[in-house]
């Protein structure tokens, strides 16, 4: 099968967020399975600048954008990884915008993406079976093969699949951005892409792609509700029978405690003393503690999160005089809204010996930190899948999470008779819920039986991505199957 996996960020070229381990696990799991596969970003100055060797095909583009025509330029690596570049909007220090706001121009970025996209293809002759789009920087590429392309003899048996990693973010611009798209007001409408008066270009994509998957079942099924729809729930009803989720794995060659070069000691399943190591360091670095201080006893709590409010993080930040009364040390990593940095700032210089802040994008720091924690904090409000709590299990850290989307799909709430289970759960989004999951987590921190026993249960979970790999491919011969209807 011949695969484009179009996407907007993705490893080992460039992330954000959890989207980008996605496509570039997946990218690597098809090649595995030797699919002809390839990749396409925006050639960011990150990518740029970094030191991946690539190589200019020396193929240009001309793609209208609003009216006038911007130019691309095509650039390759040795994986079969393209990216369109093109200074006026990639060219900055950010993806999609700084911490005072999203970029202005991003319709323009993504619409002169996403065409370019199907004009790379025609400029390689690289007809894919499936273009496999991400969340709604890629959302026009289905909804332009079904309009400006159809009559294309080119793409006529590609047939597409839109990935929604996260429905919370849906690429809404002004009514007058409408003119960065190129396509005419006759798609200005509600059966369109408006969507209350704005452009909205996931929905773009919902409309126009062959099949739709979100990345947990659990949230397939949640964003069928109004309350976790954000406005889309009608849509999605509508396209029930063409909507899926499909659980995220993780990549486990990067992440595997045994081989894990950022780590300060390696461990296994069977012999978690590096653990021990990893924690000490932790400590070290984090708290500045002593070694083999009395403090090594005490649990130690992470979470590495975008900093959203989409975390939950309100909730951490209301309840932190109870959760230190449990006597653990918290250790933040994140980055993101302005106010929840300076709040969690602010809360690491009170209470310096108990939490520590590390405001930024550190891979390291999170490798040790998922390492050398006995524990793992994820409280979101909805959870499309979330990687952190599968990291998190392979690393041999508990997790402890509210059971929403991917959340309640890939952790089981802790059983101390059976001493089945891989973690805590719980249900409502209120502190004291939280609190209440927090508590019964600490309870057993002192009984090594049953820790050792969660510890193991976790580890030995197969979050690896070649089912959901698999998974995807039979829905993309679903998709080329409708194609043909
Ligand atoms: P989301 O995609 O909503 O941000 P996920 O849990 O799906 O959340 O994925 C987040 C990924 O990004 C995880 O691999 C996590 O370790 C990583 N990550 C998030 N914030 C940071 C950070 N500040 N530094 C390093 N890694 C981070």
């Amino acid at each position: 099968m011949k695969i484009l996996i179009a996407s907007p960020e993705a490893v080992p070229y460039i992330k954000t967020g959890g989207l980008a381990d996605v496509a570039g696990a997946l990218s690597k799991e098809f090649r595995k399975m030797k699919d002809t596969v390839c990749l396409v970003l925006p050639l960011y100055r990150k990518i740029r600048d970094s030191l991946i060797r690539l190589a200019d095909t020396g193929i240009s583009l001309n793609i209208p954008v609003g009216g006038r025509i911007v130019k691309g330029r095509i650039w390759k690596d040795r994986q079969a990884a393209f990216f369109i570049e093109c200074d006026e909007f990639f060219n900055r220090l950010e993806l999609y915008g700084t911490a005072d706001g999203d970029y202005s121009d991003n319709a323009s970025r993504f619409a002169f993406f996403s065409r370019g996209i199907l004009e790379m293809c025609r400029s390689l002759a690289f007809t894919p079976d499936i273009i496999h789009c991400n969340d709604w920087q890629t959302g026009l590429v289905p909804f332009y093969l079904r309009t400006l392309y159809r009559d294309d003899a080119f793409f006529k048996k590609t047939a597409t699949l839109l990935t929604i990693h996260n429905l919370g973010y849906q690429g809404l611009f002004p009514a007058s951005d409408m003119r960065a798209t190129n396509l005419g007001p006759e798609f200005f409408n509600p059966e369109g892409i408006e969507f209350y008066g704005k452009v909205n270009f996931l929905k773009a994509g919902m409309i126009a792609a062959d099949i739709l998957t979100t990345v947990s079942e659990t949230y397939s099924r949640e964003i069928l509700l109004p309350e976790s729809a954000f406005g889309l729930d009608g849509l999605l009803k509508k396209r029930e029978h063409d909507l899926f989720g499909i659980v995220n794995g993780i990549d486990y060659d990067e992440w595997d405690p045994a081989k894990d070069k950022l780590l300060p000691a390696t461990y296994h399943v069977k012999d978690l003393s590096g653990k021990t190591l990893c924690k000490r360091e932790l400590l070290r670095m984090l708290f500045k503690t002593a070694r083999k201080g009395r403090e090594e006893q005490v649990p130690v709590m992470s979470m590495v999160t975008r900093f959203s409010e989409q975390k939950g993080l309100d909730l951490v930040m209301r309840a932190i005089p109870e959760i230190l009364s449990f006597g653990v040390k918290l250790a933040i990593l994140g980055k993101g809204d302005e106010r929840f940095q300076r709040s969690f700032r602010e809360l690491s210089a009170k209470y310096k010996d108990s939490i520590s802040v590390t405001i930024g994008f550190d891979e390291m720091l999170a490798h040790r930190m998922y390492a050398g924690s006995d524990y793992f904090l994820m409280p979101s409000k909805y959870e499309p899948c979330g990687l952190g709590q599968l990291i998190a299990l392979r690393y041999g850290t508990i997790p402890i999470a509210r059971k929403t989307g991917g959340l309640a799909d890939t952790i089981e709430d802790f059983e101390p008779l059976t001493r089945k289970g891989t973690g805590f759960l719980f249900s409502d989004y209120t502190a004291s819920g939280m609190l209440d999951a927090l508590k019964r987590a600490f309870c057993v921190y002192t009984d090594t039986d049953k820790m050792q026993s969660m510890i193991r249960n976790g580890m030995r979970k197969d979050f690896s991505w070649r089912r959901s790999a698999q998974r995807y491919r039979e829905l993309y011969k679903t998709a080329l199957l409708k194609g043909k209807v």
